[in-house]
């Protein structure tokens, strides 16, 4: 639904906006590892193609937005973390052409 009646779409996590791109971008080249644990959710309506679809588990309990710990706030549930995803926010950047990303390892997953 959210695809089909907007021109842009922006990923918020913990109150933080992870990713942003134009709607047909983001649903079709996810980058950031939360959205595309996001996108691996929707349901395709054919049951054939259902059964074959993987989906990405999102693991972990999600933090407490009060008093969110140093660094990327997705890093507890990231299958990617690093040291530096813990100590250090990553910055939302512009990754391809109108497609926005913050995580530090967006180039290597
Ligand atoms: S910055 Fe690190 S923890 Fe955050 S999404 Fe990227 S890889 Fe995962």
């Amino acid at each position: 639904m959210v695809k089909h009646i907007s021109d842009r779409v922006g990923v918020m996590y913990l109150g933080n906006m992870v990713e942003f791109a134009s709607s047909n971008e983001l649903y079709d080249n996810p980058l950031h590892p939360y959205t595309k644990a996001l996108m691996s959710a929707i349901p395709i309506p054919d049951p054939k193609e259902e059964k074959k679809k993987t989906r990405i588990p999102i693991e972990g309990e999600i933090p407490s937005p009060v008093n969110p710990k140093p660094g990327c706030r997705f890093a507890a549930r990231c299958r990617y973390a690093t040291d530096l995803c813990r100590s250090e926010t990553p910055k939302l950047e512009e990754i391809e052409k109108g497609h926005f990303v913050a995580c530090h390892r967006v180039k290597e997953i």
